[in-house]
């Protein structure tokens, strides 16, 4: 049986399963309104995901046929991967903030062989060693196809405007940009009393912005055809701040527990990323390259036991780290170095 929760005032959360992920579960959340069940994310697209969904939607007392609305907090295959079959099943549309629709339109529509190609070249800047570029090159040589899930995501219907009030009768529901994870990633703040009385204003359904024991993951928006020089980890600090000043009675996150008390969280969150900046500094003593960097930084285990493809994680993540450092005036990139070494200043 899907675990199901019913957090009052029409909202319920259920349990959906990631397959064979440490997180598992996407807590999707369902949301009644005068038009018709509405839900918040909608889980991994995986036959076991989508039975738990279904099942939870029949432990609420409704259907997956009955839905009329998907929200979606970003476009991740863990919150948009069912998406495509909830409209099928029941042709409700899909909104989405634009920065992430964009993102979902190019996964959509670019070939593999033009994202290894970008992705080799971009890993060979950031000093990567040639046997982890190698494979990349390989796979666009050989038009390999991409085999990885959320590859072929539902485009979106509609688009979530920061800061409207969405188009749900019978509730008061806000759109909050909070960029960092992803582009459009978007916080939905449900400005109504607390159903159990909790002091505070309303409820944050807050996707994966803010979690209660767990860090998202901020690298850089890997993107072929935009060269921007963007900065997605003072986008994410500065949205933080945002949702600590929101002060909601409850946040309902998309994966672990609903928790009170959001601006302790946030401040928590502030303070682990200027300490992890500081120790950035330090080694960043010498002139290093983001994948040094990354060698270096402190993951969950030892950078020998990384896999490939979280290796281009971490240097992602280093990368996001070092243009906020650059963008703060704290390092800078070293002249003339080639691949770009990064030296504390
Ligand atoms: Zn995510
Ligand atoms: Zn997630």
């Amino acid at each position: 049986m899907t675990q199901v929760t019913d957090h009052g005032g029409g909202v319920w959360s259920l349990r959906v399963p990631i397959p064979d992920n440490p997180l598992g579960f996407t807590l999707v959340h369902l949301l009644d309104t005068d038009r018709g069940p509405v839900l918040i994310d909608t889980g991994w697209d995986d036959p076991e995901s989508w039975d738990a969904l279904s099942e939870g939607l029949t432990a609420c007392g409704t259907s997956v046929g009955e839905v009329t609305g998907v929200l979606i907090t970003h476009h991740h295959p863990d919150h948009h991967g069912l998406s495509a079959k909830v409209r099928e099943a029941s042709g409700a549309w899909i909104a989405m903030h634009e920065a992430d629709a964009a993102v979902v339109r190019r996964t959509r529509e670019n070939p593999p062989s033009r994202w290894y190609a970008f992705m080799a070249a971009k890993l060979a800047a950031a000093g990567a060693p040639e046997d982890h570029v190698a494979p990349l090159i390989a796979a666009r040589d050989e038009g390999r196809p991409r085999k990885l899930p959320g590859l072929d995501p539902a485009l979106p219907d509609r688009t979530i405007t920061p800061g409207d009030l969405l188009d749900l009768p019978g509730r008061r529901l806000r759109a909050i940009w909070t960029p960092g994870h992803t582009p459009g990633h978007v916080c939905l703040h449900l400005e109504e009393d607390h159903p159990a009385g909790l002091a505070g204003n309303g409820r944050l359904f807050s996707g994966d912005h803010l979690l209660p024991g767990i860090t998202p993951h901020i690298g850089l928006y890997e993107d072929p055809d935009d060269a921007t020089v963007t900065d997605p980890l003072g986008d994410y600090l500065d949205s933080l701040e945002r949702v600590g000043r929101l002060a909601p009675a409850e946040v309902l996150p998309a994966h672990q527990h609903t928790f009170t008390d959001a601006p302790a969280r946030v401040r928590e969150l502030l303070d682990h990323h200027e300490e992890r900046l500081t120790g950035l500094l330090t080694l960043l003593a010498t002139p290093l390259t983001p994948w040094q960097l990354a060698e270096r930084m402190e993951w969950n285990r030892p950078w020998a036991q990384i896999p490939f493809g979280s290796r281009t994680i971490a240097v992602s993540e280093a990368e996001a780290h070092l243009r906020r450092l650059v963008k703060l005036g704290r390092a800078e990139a070293v002249a003339g170095s080639d691949p770009v070494t990064y030296v504390a200043v």
